[in-house]
């Protein structure tokens, strides 16, 4: 039995205007609000963030982005930076997400830089990895997710490791209703871990989360919570509505 608390973190992805967000916010914060036992995160676009922030001052619940820039300021038109994001109390960035890669052009790299920039602003990092299909079928899954892991974790050390958090998503399972089993699931994580123990030594492996992304729902997560390495989940579609969100929060809660 492991002593990692599990997280369940909500990523908004582009809906919800403001006055939606606040109100889903109200719903998770009246029923989850004051719980510790699951690390509960919030991820609203940017338009949401800081009156979301509002709901969830004084409530255990976290307060995420889904994006930031590397540089603390400066001319990067439409960007945010990481001390903008501490400035309204966020906690946790997710980076390096599959949307970001494929639609947006991020590269193993650039999520390198925003993993550091996190860091250093005290926001802990939620780095995504994973396979697409077609990498799958022709069996790179592993070493995919290695080089992802590896890059997107280049010259973190082993004191900021503790506020990593890292999201294995299987591409094809995003937003597809196609779950990975949980073999197939913990499979990666374990390979994670391992990656995990060899860059950070096994004390630290062991403390840090690693969350299973895809298609997560109440109905398939209770097994998925249940391996060994899957420390929790990073939600999209199942994070837009009060119900199926709490019912996630209440399955990593057991
Ligand atoms: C995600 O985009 O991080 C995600 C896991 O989405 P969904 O739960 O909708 O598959």
């Amino acid at each position: 039995m492991n002593t990692r608390k599990k997280v369940i973190a909500g990523n908004w992805k582009m809906n919800k205007t403001s006055a939606e967000g606040v109100a889903l916010a109200q719903e998770i914060v009246a029923a989850v609000g004051k719980q510790g036992a699951v690390e509960v995160v919030v991820c609203p676009p940017f338009t949401a963030i800081e009156s979301v922030g509002r709901v969830l001052e004084g409530s255990e619940v976290r307060l995420g982005a889904q994006n930031l820039h590397a540089e603390a300021s400066g001319a990067f038109t439409g960007e945010v930076s990481a001390p903008m994001l501490r400035a309204i109390f966020a906690t946790h960035v997710i980076l390096g997400h599959s949307e970001r890669r494929t639609l947006f052009g991020e590269t193993d790299e650039g999520v390198n830089r925003k993993t550091l920039a996190a860091l250093k602003h005290q926001l802990r990092p939620i780095v995504c990895v994973g396979e697409t299909l077609a990498e799958r079928e022709a069996g790179t899954t592993l070493k995919v997710v290695q080089t992802q892991l590896e890059r997107g974790l280049e010259g973190v050390s082993r004191e900021q490791a503790a506020s990593v958090i890292v999201a294995y998503e299987p591409v094809w399972a995003i937003g597809t209703g196609k779950v990975a089993t949980t073999e197939q699931a913990q499979e990666v994580h374990a390979f994670i871990r391992g990656l995990l123990v060899k860059l950070f030594g096994d004390a630290m492996a062991q403390r840090i989360r690693i969350l299973y992304g895809g298609s997560m729902k109440p109905a398939n997560a209770p097994e998925l919570l249940a391996q060994k390495d899957i420390d929790g989940g990073l939600i999209g579609g199942a994070s837009l509505e009060a119900r199926s969100f709490l019912e996630l929060v209440a399955a990593a809660a057991k």
